[in-house]
This record gives C-alpha cells, structure tokens and sequence, in this order.
C-alpha cells in the first residue's frame, strides 16, 4: 500500500538529489534541497525534500529531524513571499496515494496563491518554460 512501504530509490526526488536527474534549485544545504516544481499550480510553487533520509512520507520521517526540515520550510516560504508579493502561500504535503501523493520520497509544497487566480490542477498539464522556472528561483533565492 503506498502510505507504507519500502523506499525505492529510483522515484525522481532520490535521482534529483543524486543528481541523477535535473531541478532548478532554490536553495540546498547539509539537510535539506529545495527547488521548483516543473508542474507548477501557481507561479513560484516550491518543493523542499529533505536529503540523507529513505522516508516516504511524513509518518516514516525521523522525528529528530522535522524540526530541521521545517524550519527550512519556513524559510523557503518566507522567502516566497517576499520574492513574489503572493497574497497567501499553501504548504502542504500528501500521504500516500489515496492523498494524492505521487513522490514517494518526503516532500512539501510551498505554493503561492495570488488574489482572483486560480489553483492549477496537482500534476496536470504540460512541464513550465524551465527559463521562467529558473527566474522565479533566482528571485526566491535572493530573498532568502
Ligand atoms: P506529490 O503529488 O507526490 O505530492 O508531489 C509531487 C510533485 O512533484 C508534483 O507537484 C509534481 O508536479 C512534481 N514533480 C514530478 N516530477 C518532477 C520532476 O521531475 N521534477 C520536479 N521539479 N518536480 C516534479
């Protein structure tokens, strides 16, 4: 069942932070890798994964470490913010399938929400123009 499980380190966050595989980074440092979501549902949505760990979700995370993590999402979200002048910011995280979870790794959303525009669709549609994904993380960076 996909809220339990064995960690497969082939899913895309665990390549990413192998570098196996491409993100466009926000910010990274011994804990944790932030970066932008290539499905963005609004403009300027994050994902922040903590490193060094085989957690699923949040249930199989060491309890030792949410503080770290969490303390880096307040930073990323902040950082959002200010970068971006949303109007709200949603930070969330799925758990397990049923959920809407599709990374198996643990990871959170920090999603701006801007006055009168809509939420796109979780995993829909198209991946964003990497150019404007890379300028919305240069902002965000230079906001930390
Ligand atoms: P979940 O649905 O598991 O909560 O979130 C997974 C997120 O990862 C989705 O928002 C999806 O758009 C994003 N995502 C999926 N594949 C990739 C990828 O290869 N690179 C990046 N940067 N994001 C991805």
């Amino acid at each position: 069942m996909s809220l339990e499980g064995t960690y497969d380190s082939a899913n895309i966050f665990a390549k990413i932070l192998r570098g196996e595989a491409p993100c466009i980074k926000v910010f990274e440092d011994d804990d944790v890798l932030a970066f932008m979501d290539i499905f963005p549902q609004s403009q300027g949505h994050c994902l922040l994964i903590p490193k060094n760990v085989t957690s699923r979700n949040l249930t199989d995370f060491p309890t030792e470490k949410i503080g770290v993590c969490f303390t880096a999402v307040q930073k990323l979200t902040r950082a959002v913010i200010k970068a971006l002048s949303c109007d709200g910011v949603i930070v969330t995280q799925f758990n397990g399938a049923p959920a809407g979870q599709t990374v198996f790794h643990l990871h959170v959303h920090v999603i701006p929400r801007y006055a009168n525009l809509p939420l796109q669709p979780h995993h829909g549609g198209k991946p964003a123009d990497a150019a404007v994904l890379r300028e919305q993380a240069a902002r965000i960076a230079a906001a930390l």
